[in-house]
């Protein structure tokens, strides 16, 4: 028989190993202990911090699905973050970081530098010169990409070339596209972190995060430390993460169907100012998605011409789409960057990176394509005619 590919292996994962009772889904190890065979020989496993089944599990399908050799499941996204700092910058290290990160991510990275844990340098990482400069004495690079919410395309192979010319470590955050769209790793990257929270959940009901190393060395030592660091995540919300990642292959067909429609609703519209989809042929890093990427993604950003007070045309009873934060869901929602997901970056930080008042990001779920379509041109028409209301636009 042919060797199986890597989606049906890893979406496979520990299926049908049950010796128990030979359930066909692998039951979830709640148990926070092991028993010792005596005292100085614990069993494969003996405290559930430092070791899980059930984890392990989740670990193995995301290490396949990266094609790294270790992958680390952790808390939270930002824990993912952390975890990586602390692996691989010395005290007083330099992380350059591109200016137009989550929020969250920048907001850690300030902190660290305040309190003179590291020194981070927020640039243009499609900026040449400044990327350059930057690099000097740099332990790490921190790209994300497609960038969030602007969703610029970094050259993943043109910065691991540059950053390790240096010396310097390339961690690329692929939240955005789930390594179904992008595999860093194979591009040279040396590390690869996800918020599991968004695509690989998928559900909107676990907060998680993962942390995967191309080599087997260096994944050995994020397990320790994220251990040691007490970061590793719960049995059961890596219980429910395994299961929302085995129907990702279908999600992401379905999120690309809604979302090319609702790009064609919002094209051309009076309403917007820009409109920021990779997928588009106009998009700056059209090419490059098209090369580096199996897919444009599903998260659309609109920059509104009528400012703050066209988003709140805009969100006025909008249906379906759910003013929330976080992306990545079955669910439709929309959020407005610079007072959610950005709120935690200064105000000048967020002009730099190109986050306007009238920005409003889309994360594109699975409902009907044309239902979405409908939606987006019914809102964008609020947001260009103060106090029209369209009679179909009902509350929800
Ligand atoms: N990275 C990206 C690109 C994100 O969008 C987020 C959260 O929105 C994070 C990291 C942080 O993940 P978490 O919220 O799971 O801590």
């Amino acid at each position: 028989m042919a060797e199986l590919g890597r989606w049906t292996r890893a979406m496979g994962t520990g299926l049908g190993t049950d010796t128990s009772w030979r359930a066909v889904v692998p039951p979830v190890h709640l148990s926070t202990n092991y028993v010792f065979d005596s005292p100085d020989s614990p069993g494969r496993y003996d405290y559930s911090r430092a070791g899980n089944p059930t984890r392990d599990l989740l670990a193995e399908a995301l290490a396949e699905l990266e094609g790294g050799a270790t992958a680390v499941p952790v808390a939270t996204g930002l824990a993912a973050v952390t975890l990586l700092v602390e692996a691989v910058v010395p005290v007083g290290g330099v992380v350059v970081c591109q200016h137009d990160c989550y929020g969250g991510t920048w907001r850690l990275l300030d902190h660290y530098t305040r309190n003179g844990r590291l020194s981070a340098r927020f640039v243009d990482v499609n900026d040449a010169d400044a990327f350059t400069d930057a690099l000097e004495g740099a332990s790490l690079v921190l790209v994300e990409t497609p960038s969030n919410p602007l969703l610029r395309i970094t050259d993943i192979r043109a910065t691991a070339a540059a950053a390790h010319a240096v010396g310097a470590l390339v961690a690329v955050d692929n939240t955005f596209c789930s390594p179904l769209l992008q595999r860093p790793l194979e591009l040279g990257a040396d590390l690869v972190l996800h918020s599991t929270t968004k695509f690989i959940n998928g559900h909107s009901d676990v907060v998680g995060g993962v942390l995967i190393a191309r080599e087997e060395d260096r994944g050995e030592r994020l397990a320790w430390l994220a251990n040691a660091l007490g970061l590793t995540s719960s049995a059961f919300d890596a219980y429910l993460t395994l299961r929302g990642l085995r129907t990702l292959d279908a999600r992401i067909r379905m999120h690309a169907l809604g979302t090319e429609a609702v790009v064609e609703a919002a094209l051309g519209h009076p309403a917007v100012a820009a409109l920021h989809w990779p997928g588009l042929p106009t998009h700056p890093g059209h090419d490059l998605a098209a090369r580096q990427q199996s897919g444009f993604g599903s998260l659309v950003s609109i920059d509104l011409s009528g400012g703050r007070p066209a988003v709140d045309r805009f969100l006025d009873g909008l249906p379906v789409f759910h003013l929330a934060e976080s992306l990545g869901g079955v669910e439709s929602l929309v959020c407005h960057p610079a007072t959610m997901t950005h709120a935690g970056m200064s105000p000048e930080a967020r002009a730099t990176a190109g986050i306007t008042d009238g920005l409003v990001r889309l994360s594109v779920g699975l409902e009907s394509a044309e239902d979405l379509a409908a939606i987006i041109r019914e809102a964008l028409d609020r947001a260009e005619a103060p106090g029209r209301r369209l009679p179909s636009a009902s509350p929800q």
